[in-house]
């Protein structure tokens, strides 16, 4: 449509870039938490805040917080977000270009002279990564007002604590919590994204609606036969814990298959003793089950627990669960879909629904405000490495759905 046909993606592939340069490593994008890299970021951020009309400020957690003022004082704000720091060796998209296009349409906004009736906040998230402490969220959950106190005692790889590098950064790490808003401070809370996954390329659409973001599961399995010599202990007289494993690996594939939205995963395994000629008499191996309703997600679990529990009764194996994690499903608002729905066939682009697998911002947002999600196509769904690609036509389609869905947005519906 004429009133959005400004070009905008060269304008945020160019930012994009420009984020990119600060790095602390010279071969590779590695920006973590509290770093001076970080908070070059923040500055190069606050600038284009600033450019774009909005007033950028730093908050307790160190994330850093744009205004663009609405029309009606003290109404709730539209909170557009994403995060501003990286895995190592990270590609230039996951995060950077939620912020950077949020920014590139309140420019628009701005120039066309154009307020809404609610305030606008445009935020760079510190730490959605978990790379440098291990805690993720640590700035969305800040803004939520879900800080963990006890994050503040993690330690990076040089003993450094969160605490100390907090002091190092100048901020006060007892008052990252200041950083919290309440549910009447925020009327809803929309995040750009790169998908992260391979749905949207075959499925030949620029952006996707984000339905929920996969709860998980994660637990390491333990399994204990026992260890006999590989050349004179016969095939049925055998306790081995390795070959047990590999038919729960088998079943969970099985299991997982075949239901919309469930994925189940066993990405790390140990055999031990670990010799060529001994039976593995134990094991121990990793199992991450994520899905979009956390009744589909319970009840894989509950079936996947109970035929690991079979296999190693049938095999003489004791087992052990060690559970590691567990998170609900954050839903995304219907109306916020239906919101972005419009967008995208206003400004002429085909979209589906899907839920994210991967864990953002917006599950810690959804303890204080319905959330949304638009997801921007990437390149073979390749993410959390240097090869992370977009197309400018996608990241055009991306800001003219968010830029359509933000001059919509009514916060009193
Ligand atoms: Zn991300």
């Amino acid at each position: 449509m004429a009133d959005s046909a400004h070009i905008w993606a060269n304008d945020i592939l160019a930012r994009c870039d420009e984020l990119a340069s600060l790095s602390e490593s010279p071969s590779e994008l590695t920006r973590t938490f509290l770093t001076l890299e970080h908070a070059r970021a923040n500055e190069l951020v606050a600038g284009w805040m600033v450019a774009a009309g909005m007033t950028p400020q730093l908050d307790g957690a160190g994330n850093i917080v744009g205004r663009y003022d609405g029309t009606v004082p003290d109404a709730p704000a539209l909170m557009l977000a994403s995060h501003l720091d990286t895995v190592r060796n990270a590609g230039k998209y996951d995060g950077m270009l939620g912020v950077v296009t949020a920014i590139a349409c309140i420019d628009r906004l701005n120039r066309d002279g154009l307020r809404l009736t609610c305030p606008i906040e445009v935020i760079g998230f510190v730490n959605e990564e978990g790379t440098r402490f291990g805690a993720t969220l640590t700035g969305s959950r800040a803004v939520a007002g879900t800080f963990n106190i006890a994050d503040l005692e993690a330690r990076d790889a040089s003993g450094v604590t969160m605490r100390d590098a907090y002091t190092a950064f100048g901020l006060d790490p007892d008052k990252v919590a200041s950083a919290a808003h309440t549910d009447k401070d925020i009327a809803a809370y929309m995040e750009l994204h790169i998908e992260q996954g391979p749905v949207l390329e075959r499925e030949n659409l620029a952006v996707g609606i984000v339905t929920a973001i996969s709860g998980a599961t994660r637990m390491r399995v333990e399994l204990l036969g026992l260890a006999g010599h590989a050349g004179t202990v016969p095939m049925g007289q055998r306790r081995d814990a390795l070959a047990g494993a590999a038919e729960i690996i088998a079943y969970v594939e099985k299991r997982c298959s075949g239901t919309p939205g469930l994925v189940g995963t066993v990405g790390w395994i140990e055999a031990s003793p670990g010799a060529v000629n001994v039976v593995p008499g134990g094991c121990a191996f990793s199992l991450d089950i994520r899905a979009e309703t956390d009744r589909v997600r319970t009840a894989a679990v509950e079936n996947i627990t109970a035929e690991i529990a079979q296999i190693c009764a049938r095999r003489g194996l004791a087992l052990t669960f060690v559970p590691l994690h567990d998170a609900p499903s954050s839903l995304c608002s219907e109306n916020l879909m239906l919101e972005l729905e419009n967008a995208c066939a206003h400004e002429g682009f085909p979209t589906m629904r899907l839920p994210s697998g991967a864990g953002h911002d917006a599950m810690a947002l959804a303890a204080i405000c319905e959330i949304g999600m638009l997801f921007i196509r990437c390149t073979k769904g390749i993410s959390h490495n240097p090869a992370e690609a977009v197309l400018a036509e996608d990241v055009e389609a991306g800001a003219r759905v968010l830029y359509h869905f933000i001059r919509e947005f009514n916060y009193a519906r």
